[in-house]
């Protein structure tokens, strides 16, 4: 017998949020700022389908047997967008909710993301639709070393290297690293989020948060924001915005909301992120913390604040919520976290987004630092990694900015604008359009 599982708790964990009413799928809202640049940009029809659209697209079955003695049958995917520009490169998920549709969406965010920031990857994202909360230590194991089995023929350190995303870690690529090796020796460049001990980067585990929080302070002297007058609200506190939330509170601001899958909390006075992070890694539950007001994750959009981080699912911040948000600002931590719909609203409302594309690739940016580390046999410091992130996010976002302002748009379609044409003059000069 062969099943699923649905179970809630698995259900709770990040991935993205079904589409509300009249809303788009992940697929569809990537397509739609596709879109927008692409026309922008004039470019041709064929051009368009020819980069709009993946190069490859691998799914796979992946049957295993479960403690409970029955063979649970997941699908695993590894969408290829874009390769014009080097090796592909982007996440993999566990979630049961992952389907053809999300991978293919943020396969297509990587691809413009990597030429953003201007690193030499593509664009790629994977996924398998296993409840990953629900499973054991074994069971993960047992479901990664399969995957990798099932589409090692198309990864490799120059044709594509996975990372981590939601609900995979560096254990989830310790594993993959470790099969990919039985199948073709040893390999550390053929994954990046790896452990310190198998060739993993200083630094990675906050980069992403740590790049959310140096876009806010490209962002802030235009905002008239100071981090000492700056409040936070952070949805979501896992790797990006737990990370995201101490590094902003190390530089004076006060964090007054954070919310994760199982509740939200506020306080005026401001949250200590160290001690929560310390609680929940602890197995607490966020909201049992001490000197902490429990409130609805609706009532969370809605808090005063200057900046608000979204770092939990995709497709959170939409038509029906936007017009509650009083933030000044909003630096998109996770993929695809405003729909079209909530971004016109808040466009109207004045609201500043730094888009995904440019805010959350600090976690790539040092993911490539740990491929040419990997490729190198050698480590640089955490201090070396940080202060190069800092100067390629701040690169990044001068450009985005700068062409935000030269064709009076948005940052989300700046950004666009700037990854859709290197792809393109990428895939022109190699001759593929
Ligand atoms: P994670 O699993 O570590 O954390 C996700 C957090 O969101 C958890 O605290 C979870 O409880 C919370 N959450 C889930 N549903 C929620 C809801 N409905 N309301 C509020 N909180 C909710 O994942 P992560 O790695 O921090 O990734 C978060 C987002 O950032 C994802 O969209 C991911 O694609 C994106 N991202 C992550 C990285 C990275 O390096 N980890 C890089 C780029 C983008």
């Amino acid at each position: 017998m062969s099943q699923v599982d649905q179970s809630p708790r698995a259900a709770n964990l990040a991935g993205h949020a079904p589409p509300g009413p009249g809303e788009l799928s992940p697929y569809e809202i990537a397509q739609h700022y596709f879109g927008v640049a692409a026309e922008r940009l004039g470019l041709p029809d064929d051009v368009r389908t020819v980069v709009g659209t993946a190069y490859r697209e691998v799914q796979v079955q992946i049957p295993i047997r479960r403690a409970d003695g029955l063979i649970h049958v997941y699908s695993g995917y590894r969408v290829q967008h874009n390769g014009a520009r080097g090796p592909y490169k982007g996440g993999i998920r566990y979630h049961p909710e992952v389907d053809l549709d999300e991978v293919r969406a943020l396969a297509a965010l990587m691809s413009w993301k990597t030429a953003i920031v201007d690193i030499p990857f593509g664009g790629a994202k994977g996924g398998v639709n296993v409840p990953a909360g629900d499973c054991t230590q074994g069971e993960l194991q047992l479901i990664t070393r399969s995957f990798i089995d099932k589409i090692s023929k198309v990864l490799g350190p120059t044709r594509d290297i996975p990372a981590p995303d939601v609900n995979t870690n560096a254990q989830t690529m310790a594993w993959m690293m470790d099969q990919y090796g039985k199948l073709n020796g040893y390999t550390p460049a053929i994954v990046t989020g790896k452990p310190i001990a198998l060739g993993g980067s200083l630094g990675r585990e906050a980069a992403t948060g740590r790049g959310v929080i140096m876009c806010f302070t490209e962002a802030a002297p235009a905002l008239g924001l100071t981090p000492q007058d700056t409040r936070v609200v952070v949805q979501g506190f896992g790797n990006v915005g737990s990370w995201a939330a101490r590094i902003v509170q190390d530089m004076g601001a006060t964090i007054v909301g954070v919310s994760d899958a199982y509740g939200a909390v506020q306080s005026e006075a401001g949250i200590d992120c160290h001690a929560l992070h310390d609680h929940i890694a602890q197995g607490g539950r966020l909201v049992d913390f001490l000197g902490v007001d429990v409130i609805t994750p609706d009532e969370l959009l809605s808090l005063d604040c200057e900046v608000l981080i979204p770092a939990a699912l995709g497709g959170l911040i939409h038509g029906g919520n936007a017009d509650r948000i009083r933030a000044k600002a909003i630096i998109e931590g996770a993929n695809g976290p405003t729909t079209p719909a909530a971004d016109a609203i808040l466009h109207d409302k004045g609201v500043f987004i730094v888009p995904d594309v440019l805010a959350n690739a600090g976690g790539v940016v040092v993911s490539y630092f740990e491929w040419v580390q990997n490729l190198q046999h050698f480590r640089w410091t955490e201090e070396d990694v940080n202060q190069r992130l800092g100067t390629i996010m701040s690169r990044a976002y001068g450009e985005v900015a700068a062409r935000s302002v030269a064709d009076a748009v948005t940052m989300r379609t700046a950004a666009f604008e700037v990854g859709i044409e290197r792809v393109v003059e990428a895939a022109r000069t190699r001759g593929y359009i």
